[in-house]
Formats: C-alpha cells, structure tokens, sequence
C-alpha cells in the first residue's frame, strides 16, 4: 500500500530505479546511483486526457489490413467518399490535439526560460 508520506514514485533518469522520493522533490536524489535531478513537471489539465483511439483507428481504417472483426470498418481512401471520411477523421484529430499542443508548448517555454535563468 502506498503512503502519502512516501512522497511522489520516481524513476532516476540514469540507472531507471524507481523509488519513492519521500517528499524531497527539488532536486531528488536516486537511492541506488546517487545521482539528483529535478523531476519534469507534471502537465496540469482541468480535462483528463482520454486516449483518442479514432485518429489510429483511421489509419488503420485506410491500411490494407482487415479489421472489420475488431469493429473497424474499411475507408475505402482509393474513393473520393472514402477519401473525404479519411481526411475528416484526421482533420478532426488534429482539432482535439490543439489544447495538448498549447500545453506541451507552454511548458516547454517554461522549462526553456527556467534553464535560461
Ligand atoms: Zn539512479
């Protein structure tokens, strides 16, 4: 059983041990190779990220596999409908992934500016 007072689970970036960090997040210090890092933030959202399964499955759709026993039907991309499905599928995964890319953007300028100082 997990306790609070162990702190955050961490994995050392140099030999991949995983321990728990006893609250002592900055800098942590690997138990087995000594070694401190500064663990990446963690990525806030108000939404849970939901794995978008449709954008893969779209993909796999418009492959040359079968996959009808699974639930997926074929996108017949070599059609002009079956083009224009494909395309929309894509064009509205790119349209969810907008919010991740702003975040993943922000927090990568953070960092940047946090290096920087
Ligand atoms: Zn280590």
């Amino acid at each position: 059983m997990v306790k609070p007072e162990w702190g955050t689970k961490r994995t050392c970036p140099k030999c991949s041990t995983r321990f728990y960090d006893l609250g002592n997040e900055e800098p942590v210090h690997c138990i087995e190779c000594g070694t401190d890092f500064v663990p990446e933030p963690v990525l806030k959202s108000k939404q849970p990220l939901t794995f978008e399964a449709a954008p893969v499955a779209a993909n796999l759709r418009a492959s040359p596999y079968e996959l009808s026993a699974l639930g997926y039907q074929a996108i017949p991309i070599e059609t002009r409908e079956g083009k224009a499905e494909y395309v929309e599928a894509q064009r509205a995964f790119s349209a969810r992934s907008q919010d991740l890319r702003r975040r993943l953007l922000d927090a990568t300028a953070a960092a940047l500016a946090a290096s920087a100082a």
